[in-house]
């Protein structure tokens, strides 16, 4: 155990992970194989924390620019990503994987409710705990929501898993000779705008010092390499 760099984690995956090769919604396939990857993360030994979105299935910003109001469509793509939680957690566990799903709102039938030190108790067990419904305010979203479990509950780094291997200097689909940097300061991040997560996630991590690794999680096997330190991605860190 004390040869892994990092002892406790949490994983952030953005919705659209759980597509699949589809354009919406939750493709069972997927998540069972990134529930695997999650097990083996955990059997490994590391005390895992995840965040999962809710853009495969409802974005609240997506929904002002019909006309519902902003609030409204940000609490309905919080409860998206609660969905999400239920389908990984029902992955995990019939990979024998014990896991709590805690909401940040209270949904008292479906989980439990989040409370830190309750969570806490349930990574020291083993346990994988799923935050969901992000920070459980609107104009928010679960970027910031795992900066922010990711600070309460002392995790020491936060893996972004996403469908790009790492943080560019431009938009490598627009600008063909971008740049993927290996490390990049998290100050450099905020003034230049680079496409990680969003401002206020990267400033709380900032501010936290928690490192932020962002990698691909739809290539098979990444998780286990980037935590090994072997695959491709880019560190956000202090610069030094
Ligand atoms: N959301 C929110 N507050 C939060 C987290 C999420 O209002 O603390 C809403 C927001 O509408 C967001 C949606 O939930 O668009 C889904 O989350 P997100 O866009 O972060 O999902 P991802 O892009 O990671 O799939």
């Amino acid at each position: 155990m004390s040869s892994l760099p990092y002892k406790r984690l949490l994983l952030k995956l953005s919705g659209e992970v759980l597509m699949g090769p589809g354009q919406f919604g939750i493709d069972p396939e997927t998540v069972a194989r990134v529930a695997g990857e999650v097990k083996a993360a955990k059997d490994a030994g590391y005390e895992l924390c995840l965040v999962i979105g809710g853009g495969n299935i409802f974005r609240g910003i997506a929904g002002a620019a019909r006309g519902l109001d902003r609030t409204t469509g940000d609490y309905m793509g919080m409860l998206a990503t609660i969905m999400n939680a239920l389908a990984f957690q029902n992955a995990l566990e019939k990979l024998g994987v014990e896991t709590r799903v805690q909401s940040a709102i209270p949904m008292a039938s479906v989980c439990e409710p989040y409370i830190r030190r309750r969570a806490a108790r349930h990574l020291e067990k083993g346990r994988v705990v799923i935050f969901a419904a992000g920070t459980g305010n609107p104009f928010f979203t679960t970027d910031s929501g795992a900066a922010l479990r990711a600070a309460e509950m002392n995790c020491d780094a936060l893996f972004k898993g996403t469908s790009v291997d790492g943080v560019y200097s431009a938009d490598p689909k627009k600008v063909p000779d971008a740049k993927r940097f290996e490390t990049v300061g998290y100050d450099q991040v905020l003034a230049d705008n680079l496409q990680v997560m969003d401002a206020s996630a990267v400033a709380l991590c900032r501010e936290n010092n928690i490192p932020i690794i962002v990698f691909n999680i739809r290539e098979q096997g990444n998780l286990a390499k980037v935590l090994r330190g072997e695959g491709t991605a880019t560190t956000v860190q202090a610069s030094a």
